[in-house]
């Protein structure tokens, strides 16, 4: 099925798109394309914005969307390229990754990715159980870490860390890969000491996490991360506020990147436009979805965290809408 609706949706041009004709009996046609948004864990923020872009999409406009949990940004980008979906949210990492074919991407070069806009700061959080004594990124040596799901930014930014500071996941006691939707009941019942997570906060999964289990935000800084920002211009410095997860009163810094919302240059230019025309043009609406996209405004959402070229269609629109 997949193989046949992929090379079907090739022949059309509309990458990730399908589109049912349906035969009514007086003759009528009613065309109805059907389109995928890659999102991330339940748990997590990107499926916020992939539900929320897909309400605006079937309320505002002639297409049907659908975005359904998956593992994270490196899947998503993945679906795109093979034409299994026609959107999806990435980390700003890995959006520069993948369009240049570096780090991850080495050799495996996706340069048909293209940006959309960008959405919310997404900081990378390390939390830990206080039992495990965790007060500083060095102190997860020799403890047992949840590293993140494969095809999660977190697992590929953990990684790019952890390179950068000369450590492998042999430095662990343990290096678990368990899905968002699962790290904060392990952490609550002491089968791991600490959890990554690079995510919009406030978000339900860190809450969760600090709501069962004594547990603090760890900071996430020092030389080896003052450089990762300095020479890349995808990371920033980022504060996780004191007071946002019970426990946590005092601010916690770490650095962060950006959600981004991509497509790939064979998505069908008009289906972007009406996407990206229902998310601007009902933008108040959008910003109330989720406690991450409050402080959002349309200029940085055209301007920051991309680094792939945009696509066609959401340039007609940011041009028409006098934002280009
Ligand atoms: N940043 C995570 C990833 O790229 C996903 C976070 C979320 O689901 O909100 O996999």
């Amino acid at each position: 099925m997949r193989s046949t609706r992929r090379s079907f949706t090739k022949a059309l041009g509309l990458a990730g798109v399908l589109t049912l004709g349906t035969a009514l009996s007086g003759g009528a046609q009613a065309q109805e394309e059907f389109f995928s948004i890659g999102t991330g864990g339940q748990t997590g923020v990107y499926y916020v914005v992939g539900q929320s872009i897909c309400r605006l999409v079937n309320r505002e406009t002639e297409y049907k969307c659908t975005a359904p949990s998956t593992g994270g940004s490196i899947a998503n980008i993945n679906a795109i390229k093979s034409g299994d979906m026609a959107m999806g949210v990435a980390q700003s990492d890995w959006q520069y990754h993948a369009y240049n074919g570096t780090s991850q991407f080495e050799g495996d070069k996706f340069d048909k990715l293209r940006s959309v806009f960008s959405v919310h700061p997404e900081p990378f959080n390390v939390i830990a159980r206080k039992d495990a004594n965790i007060t500083s990124f060095d102190d997860l040596k020799g403890k047992r870490v949840n590293v993140g799901n494969p095809g999660s930014g977190q697992l590929a930014t953990m990684e790019v860390v952890m390179d950068a500071k000369g450590w492998t996941m042999e430095d662990f006691a343990l290096a678990s890969q368990l899905k968002p939707a699962e790290q904060a009941a392990a952490l609550g019942d002491n089968n791991v000491d600490a959890v990554i997570y690079t995510v919009g906060n406030p978000n339900g999964s860190i809450q969760e996490a600090t709501t069962t289990v004594d547990a603090n935000l760890v900071p996430v800084d020092g030389p080896e991360i003052e450089k990762l920002i300095s020479e890349n211009p995808y990371y920033t410095k980022a504060i996780i506020p004191g007071g946002m997860y019970t426990g946590n009163p005092d601010d916690v810094a770490t650095f962060g990147v950006k959600a981004t919302f991509v497509a790939s240059a064979d998505t069908d230019e008009e289906l972007v436009y009406q996407v990206t025309k229902a998310v601007f043009e009902n933008f108040d609406r959008f910003k109330t979805l989720h406690p991450s996209f409050a402080t959002l405004t349309k200029e940085e959402m055209v301007s920051d965290g991309n680094s792939a070229p945009l696509h066609p269609g959401a340039e007609r629109y940011y041009k028409e809408a006098g934002l280009l």
